[in-house]
């Protein structure tokens, strides 16, 4: 038997022009995800409506919820016959055990001959006189029997299941985050996938004193964003001589600070090259030493690249609640570190002052940061390649 799930769309809906473009990504972006499943897919301006083999479909429906774009979803029962019988029937078959109830109709089938409200009123009535015990209560109901009169056919439904809302990945350019091991930054990438930003990933590695089972961590975090719909790319940064000779000439109470600003230098130049709008990060303000408002300040300086920072106001709590509900949490408590330790100074500089920084830096040899971007690896996430491949 086979079943349907209609989906209403979230805040695309308010894009007028773009509204094909928008629809046409969401079915993209569900087809990705449910491809195995043979789902056919109708589709208009207000809604679609996906077809499946009813063993799949609570399967599908939680795929669905990950999905960007989509406001709600809904189990339906559809018959092309419109005639009120089988309006009734249908509406008869939801109401299951619930003991009050409210009917609702939309029409987009401007010639069906009852209007909206009268065919609301008329199947309340039906359903009152055939089903014992029942109540109508527009107020708090048990139950909203939803009826929507399409060309197609009539489909019944009741309340249907929250989707994730915001925008379908895809639709509103492409970011490229700074990934490391910890909580934080797959966070920041998910919030702002769901802005409908594609996601490529950097990671900075200093390979020996960063370990291989460091770098397998960042990837499954990168994965844990294909769930939602993302498949982008992961760029890993030889990072191991700009730490070396950071650590060997400059300050040490300076070492992140001028470490990040060679990261913001780097991600920069693979935001120009792989066509990423803007940078984001996990960056919470004063989480750490190096996340002040004086070290991103002087962190930023060297920029003028767009940085979003969609954790700048959360509370690591807050920030712990989402990466336990995306599924993140666990990969990023793992132990191994993606930054070694011997790169730490005891006591990191709090507010770092943005002369001395630049001053640091006169004699650093910059053609590093051309070299490290020279030798990039780049996983494609889409495909699921070992990265033992790349090795
Ligand atoms: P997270 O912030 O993800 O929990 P973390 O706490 O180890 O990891 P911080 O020291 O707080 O990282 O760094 C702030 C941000 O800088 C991170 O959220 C991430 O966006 C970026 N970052 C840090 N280390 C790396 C790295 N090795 N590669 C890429 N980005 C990094
Ligand atoms: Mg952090």
């Amino acid at each position: 038997m086979e079943k349907i799930i209609m989906i209403k769309y979230g805040e695309l809906t308010t894009k007028k022009d773009n509204r094909n473009f928008f629809i046409r990504t969401l079915e993209n972006n569900i087809i990705n995800s449910i491809k195995e499943y043979n789902p056919k897919i109708r589709k208009d301006y207000f809604r679609m409506f996906i077809i499946i083999n009813a063993e799949y479909l609570n399967i599908v429906i939680e795929k669905l919820k990950n999905i960007f774009g989509i406001h709600e979803i809904a189990e339906c029962y559809y018959e092309k016959d419109k005639s009120f019988e089988t309006i009734c029937e249908l509406c008869t078959k939801i109401i299951k055990s619930n003991n009050s109830f409210k009917v609702i109709t939309n029409r987009s089938d401007k010639n069906y001959p009852i209007k909206s409200m009268d065919l609301s009123k008329q199947v309340g009535g039906y359903l009152l006189k055939n089903i014992k015990n029942l109540t109508v209560d527009v107020h708090d109901p048990n139950i909203e029997v939803n009826i929507e009169i399409r060309k197609e056919g009539v489909y019944v439904y009741s309340a249907g299941i929250k989707g994730s809302g915001g925008y379908p990945t895809g639709t509103l350019g492409k970011a490229l985050l700074m990934l490391s091991g910890g909580i934080d930054s797959v966070v920041a990438g998910y919030l702002t996938m769901k802005r409908g930003v594609k996601i490529d990933f950097i990671y900075f590695e200093s390979l020996p004193h960063t370990s291989l089972e460091a770098r397998e961590k960042v990837i499954s975090l990168a994965k844990i964003l294909k769930e939602y719909g993302n498949n982008g790319k992961l760029y890993i940064i030889p990072f191991t001589k700009i730490q070396e000779t950071i650590y060997k000439d400059m300050s040490p109470e300076y070492m992140i600070t001028m470490m990040r600003r060679m990261m913001y230098r780097i991600a920069e130049k693979v935001a120009k090259k792989y066509k990423s709008n803007v940078i984001i990060n996990g960056e919470s303000i004063g989480q750490v030493a190096s996340q002040t408002l004086t070290s991103i300040n002087v962190v930023n300086e060297v920029t003028n690249y767009p940085i979003i920072r969609p954790l700048s106001s959360f509370d690591k709590l807050e920030i712990i609640e989402i990466a336990k509900k995306i599924g993140s949490y666990e990969i990023s408590i793992l132990p191994y570190e993606d930054c070694c330790t011997i790169f730490v100074p005891t006591h990191p500089v709090i507010n770092p002052n943005l002369e001395f920084a630049k001053k640091q830096e006169e004699n650093f040899d910059f053609a590093l940061l051309d070299e490290a971007v020279n030798n990039i690896l780049i996983l494609d996430l889409k495909n699921e390649v070992e990265q033992n491949d790349y090795l």
